[in-house]
């Protein structure tokens, strides 16, 4: 008898049970849908991007020149030049007040390794880690990729959508090994403030085994008033359990040139740094030239780039508030809002036509409108949708406008208009 195989039987034969464990990445999926459409020649509205939407400043890519031209063109320490860990620790004293020494600080192509790496070196199968729903997917797969548990703690709208000491209190076990923070967040662009942070602190400090790893990587992307705080500087007496993430990637446009960077106590850079010696490699040296001159050098187009987000948030907030049945939460950071759409979905129930959740009005919106959004089921909540302001305002207001359009007919059960397209099906 033929030997048969099929999709999912190669799929198997390719995961081992750590990958099986792994969901699929529903975010990659919208967006690279949302690009194969563009590529198509199709008109599209595409609020999928998690990138801003400026280029990387001059001086920055000139830095990269200079070390082509220079010959810095050959592998580095693992966890970065000395030049590069001099630029990281003068960056976290800067923005952060937070000193580290050479061996506190480490750096990494792109945050996403270093997260990887940092999760893998404390935890693994029978550890918790605890985070907060809405959370980033790939903080939950890297965790999941290390046999540990993720541990998901519902917030809510009240809070805006941030832990507090009594949900993150709650959800502490005797297993708990790591917690994960991210603010601003993505993908609800709130913003912890200090006095959060201390609260949540206190928690903490009654914890000893606990480590935390804070995610900062929209740290320059934060809207007055609201102001930028990180855990380490909050409460010091938590600095040496706590390792505090950073990138260059979206505060200061870099993300294809993958520098990531990190500050915490030695023994968990080490163990860092092990992981990336046998596993990940050095980031690129050209880019951590590029890195060194974003961490060190002129900063001031971060004001007037965060100027430019806020009126495009102000914008989009304003336009999504005027659609019935949506209710967008004013993000503090990132180029993300989070869109509230149970209503919508809940009108749609009580009239027998059906919305089944974001997933379902994300493809609707794709198909009937070509407006594209990555529904809050890759976030953890059917409920919401993510939609990146990180586009030139133009663009931005005729696909508000299109959405606007869009949803009366969706709210009443009609195709709204444009054309039949393919289902937008997670890649599961
Ligand atoms: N952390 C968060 C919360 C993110 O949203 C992202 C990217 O989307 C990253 C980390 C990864 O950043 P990098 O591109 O530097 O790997």
């Amino acid at each position: 008898m033929m030997n048969v195989h099929t999709h999912s039987t190669y799929q198997r034969s390719f995961c081992s049970p750590l990958v099986a464990r792994m969901g699929p990445s529903l975010v990659a999926h919208h967006f690279e849908r949302a690009s194969a459409l563009r590529a198509s020649g199709e008109r599209l509205f595409d609020f999928t991007a998690g990138e801003p939407d400026f280029d990387t400043p001059v001086q920055i890519a000139a830095a990269a020149h200079r070390a082509i031209d220079t010959g810095a063109t050959r592998y580095t320490p693992v966890t970065g030049t000395e030049a590069m860990k001099a630029a990281i620790r003068q960056k976290f004293s800067r923005d952060n007040n937070l000193e580290f020494g050479v061996r506190e600080v480490a750096a990494s192509a792109g945050a996403k390794p270093m997260l990887a790496a940092a999760i893998q070196s404390v935890v693994g199968p029978g550890d918790d880690v605890v985070l907060a729903k809405p959370y980033w997917p790939s903080h939950v797969n890297m965790i999941r990729m290390c046999g540990a548990r993720p541990v998901i703690v519902e917030t809510k709208q009240a809070s805006g959508y941030k832990l507090t000491p009594d949900c993150l209190y709650g959800a502490l076990t005797a297993h708990t090994r790591l917690l994960i923070l991210c603010s601003p967040s993505n993908p609800t662009g709130a913003v912890y403030t200090a006095a959060e942070l201390e609260a949540l602190g206190r928690v903490l400090l009654c914890h000893p085994k606990i480590l935390i790893v804070s995610d900062d990587v929209y740290e320059h992307i934060v809207f007055p008033p609201a102001r930028f705080s990180t855990l380490a500087a909050v409460e010091p007496r938590l600095r040496a359990r706590t390792l505090t993430v950073g990138a260059t990637s979206k505060s200061y446009a870099m993300t294809g040139w993958r520098v990531g960077f990190a500050g915490g106590p030695e023994g968990w850079i080490n163990a860092i740094g092990t992981i990336f010696a046998d596993a990940f490699g050095n980031p690129s040296a050209v880019s951590q030239a590029a890195a060194i001159e974003a961490l060190t050098g002129d900063q001031t187009f971060l004001s007037d780039w965060r100027q430019s987000y806020q009126q495009r948030r102000d914008l989009t907030v304003r336009s999504l508030r005027k659609i019935r049945g949506l209710e967008p939460l004013v993000p503090d950071g990132t180029f993300y809002a989070w869109v509230d759409c149970s209503a919508l979905v809940a009108g749609c129930a009580s009239h027998n036509h059906r919305i089944g959740g974001s997933g379902d009005l994300a493809n609707r919106l794709l198909n009937e409108a070509r407006v594209a959004v990555v529904p809050g089921e890759g976030f953890g909540s059917t409920n919401a949708f993510r939609l990146s302001f990180a586009v030139g305002e133009r663009e931005l207001c005729a696909g508000l406008q299109a959405l606007a359009e869009a949803i009366p007919s969706i709210a009443q059960g009609r195709a709204s208009g444009a054309r039949s397209g393919g289902e937008m099906r997670p890649n599961r």
